[in-house]
């Protein structure tokens, strides 16, 4: 998983974002933020992995590789989280 900065919003630190992914893991209905608690924290946009680096913000499914932007409405900050998959995908099992 890789922390990308959001340009213009202040950010959750690589601990508190951690917990946030976790969090988002666990329930993507409920995610709760490590400061606020559960409750404040919205997805804003699932966009596709790897293009926030290039400045390219391109709408996603949240399936897959995708990056989710959430945001804390408690402490006004937001985190991007990308979920790319752990390995690529092969077709060894036949
Ligand atoms: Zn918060």
């Amino acid at each position: 998983m890789a922390h990308e900065p959001v340009k213009g919003l202040a950010e959750f630190g690589i601990a508190d974002g951690m917990e946030l992914a976790l969090s988002y893991l666990e329930d993507p209905g409920d995610i709760a933020c490590p400061i606020c608690g559960p409750g404040s924290v919205e997805v804003m946009a699932y966009l596709e992995s790897g293009h926030m680096r290039s400045g390219i913000l391109a709408p996603a499914a949240p399936e897959g590789d995708y990056t989710v932007v959430l945001y804390c409405h408690g402490c006004a900050r937001a985190a991007a989280l990308d979920f790319s998959p752990a390995g690529p995908p092969d077709d060894r099992e036949r």
